[in-house]
């Protein structure tokens, strides 16, 4: 792969979006994350799931850690691809309904 010097001199930038967990046990639970910093839809929802699951472990709650570590596969964002949420500033909900991901 080529690299112009140009291209190494880029700054980093950060993309800021908030992420928001929209289901009936952990909804509400919000961060602000630099979207920038991954690749994939997936890899933002494995984030913001992590963070969540840091805080249940810090406060004890093991029924919620138990029932976070069965559903986590099911959470998605829906109507928007990756480069919508890179190009517009929104607020972006993750749910866990059984509803189809597209
Ligand atoms: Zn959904």
């Amino acid at each position: 792969m080529e690299h112009s010097i140009e291209s190494y001199m880029l700054p980093y930038v950060k993309i800021t979006r908030k992420i928001t967990i929209s289901c009936d046990t952990f909804g509400g639970f919000t961060r602000q994350i630099d979207v920038n910093a991954f690749n994939t839809k997936d890899e933002i929802i494995k984030h913001i799931l992590d963070a969540l699951r840091i805080k249940l472990v810090e406060n004890d709650l093991h029924v919620l850690i138990e029932k976070l570590d069965k559903t986590r596969e099911i959470y998605h964002i829906h109507d928007y691809n990756f480069d919508y949420i890179l190009t517009n500033d929104q607020e972006y909900y993750v749910c866990n309904h059984n509803c189809q991901d597209t």
